[in-house]
């Protein structure tokens, strides 16, 4: 069977280009079963300079030179509504394989997404997932267990690889009110320590690869893993840098050592605020003070120890007022002066499916408002390919706000503007997202 799976692009800012391993982990059980399989990163082929229609174009001209006899698309949110656009432009040329949408709209949202996509695609729901598994690809991969999957050797993907990330752990036993990655998997989960080093191993010796993107749930929680990781790779004297990420509440020196020596070159920590009120609104700790204060101490640490430490943070909660929204804005800024050495991310509250704080959008015990100032709405939906087209936040996120239980929308609009202006204007060395 030929088989072809497209990942969607969402941001054509070269973000998102390594192989995603949903797809990958479906493609290599297809290609050991003996299937031909393709698998295509979109987000790999465009820029931003290309137009909406020109990508809808190019991508049908690949699905048509490979000529699948089944097409999946795996679409996470903020791709949604390219593939949705897609589908409908195959099903106006009149396609002839079935096409099968996957992701977490597909997942969360069930009959939205069915409604939307018409009788146009097969929807992957959560109840459906075993039936479409064993229908079109004729085994029981809803059913494999992270100690089942196979190794990857990323064949399946063209030349247009990237970089590579890979997962130690995933799954997080936390609850912060804006993340769906507890919800989702509940608590954590693990692929066996030997199982990681070997697949490093197979990446070095088919690709020469020197470093690697781990997009776990914090390697430092369930620290028994994270040194058992840690001293194997010493063990076995595997040369290779990676990133990792953490929370900021699970560095210890004794940790950082260990990783250090391990090859850990970058962490990514989502701090999310320095004010208490916020840490607390999030549900990111019940201890903010001591929270902020390990901040502190966790940049003095990874500049000691030589680590690239990228800090995260989410302007505008709904708790803050005007005056706490700038404080902390010049707060993150006084941490990059005084620390030059690291990263800072900013973006701001999205409703992410599935969190808490889209659980209470849903039960009314929240409000949405759609972004009216155009600045704000440019700077995240705006990259969003097709984004104008649709308007849920459910398709859009990035549309949206939480309602500020101490502003009005305008206030709260006009400070958020103001912050990400002055950000521009200051030309700080900070990515946002
Ligand atoms: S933000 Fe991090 S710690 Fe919080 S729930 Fe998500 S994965 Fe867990």
């Amino acid at each position: 069977m030929r088989v072809l799976l497209l990942f969607a692009p969402a941001y054509l800012n070269q973000l998102y280009g390594e192989p995603p391993l949903g797809v990958s982990y479906l493609a290599q059980i297809l290609k050991n079963s003996g299937d031909i399989v393709k698998c295509i990163n979109l987000n790999n082929y465009f820029s931003l300079a290309d137009t909406s229609n020109d990508i809808l174009h190019q991508t049908r001209a690949m699905i048509e030179e490979f000529n699948p006899e089944i097409l999946g698309i795996n679409s996470w949110t903020y791709a949604l509504p390219f593939s949705l656009e897609l589908i409908t432009t195959l099903r106006v040329h009149k396609k002839k394989y079935p096409i099968i949408l996957s992701g977490n709209n597909a997942y969360f949202m069930p009959d939205e997404t069915t409604k939307l996509v018409g009788n146009q695609a097969i929807v992957c729901t959560k109840k459906g997932y075993d039936e479409i598994a064993n229908t079109y690809f004729g085994k029981n991969i809803a059913l494999l267990k992270p100690t089942d999957l196979p190794l990857l050797d990323f064949s399946y993907f063209d030349d247009r690889r990237g970089r590579f990330y890979l997962l130690n752990k995933f799954g997080c036993a936390k609850r912060c009110s804006f993340c769906s990655e507890g919800m989702y998997w509940r608590t954590e989960h693990a692929f066996d320590v030997f199982h990681t080093l070997k697949q490093i191993q197979l990446l070095q010796s088919l690709y020469h690869i020197r470093d690697i993107n781990f997009w776990d749930d914090h390697i430092t929680m369930d620290w028994k893993y994270g040194k058992k990781f840690c001293e194997e790779i010493l063990a076995q004297k595997i040369t290779i840098s990676w990133l990792t990420y953490s929370r900021i509440d699970q560095i210890t020196e004794e940790k950082i050592i260990l990783m250090k020596k391990a090859g850990c070159s970058h962490i990514f920590i989502g701090v999310e605020s320095l004010n208490p009120k916020t840490l607390l609104y999030f549900n990111k700790t019940i201890e903010p003070d001591q929270y902020i204060n390990q901040t502190q101490k966790v940049v003095r640490l990874l500049e000691k120890y030589k680590i690239q430490g990228i800090f995260s943070f989410i302007l505008g909660s709904p708790v803050e007022t005007s005056a706490e929204m700038l404080q902390e804005y010049q707060k993150i800024i006084s941490l990059q002066c005084n620390n030059p050495g690291i990263r800072i991310e900013l973006s701001q509250l999205t409703p992410e499916i599935d969190s808490l704080l889209w659980k209470m959008y849903q039960l009314g015990k929240t409000n949405l408002w759609k972004i009216q100032h155009q600045n704000l709405l440019d700077r995240f939906a705006g990259t969003q390919l097709f984004s104008e087209k649709y308007d849920e936040p459910w398709l859009v996120p990035q549309k949206y706000l939480f309602a500020s239980q101490v502003m009005n929308q305008k206030e709260f609009e006009l400070t958020l503007s103001q912050i990400w202006e002055l950000n521009e204007h200051e030309n700080h060395e900070i990515i946002s997202i």
